[in-house]
């Protein structure tokens, strides 16, 4: 999904965080990625509020899918590890 930054039109992506990547794994980039902001490579952060609403509708959508896909692989780690 590739979003357009609302101040320069260019393409932002979300921010991820390299150390939370090591700790928690894609359980945690999932959440963060869900929660955390945007980042665009000329402007540098840009929040949620800045894109129009719509925009910002799909985005929220898009948080809810990676937490359900979050909680999904944890189920999935324990019943695997549950067998
Ligand atoms: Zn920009």
């Amino acid at each position: 999904m590739a979003n357009i930054c609302p101040r320069c039109g260019g393409p932002v992506k979300r921010g991820y965080n390299k150390t939370a990547w090591r700790v928690g794994g894609l359980v945690a980039l999932l959440f963060i990625a869900a929660f955390g902001s945007f980042q665009c490579e000329k402007c540098g952060k840009i929040s949620q509020s800045e894109f129009p609403p719509d925009v910002k509708h799909r985005n929220n959508i898009m948080s809810v899918l990676m937490i359900i896909g979050a909680i999904a692989l944890i189920v999935l780690v324990i019943y695997i590890f549950s067998l």
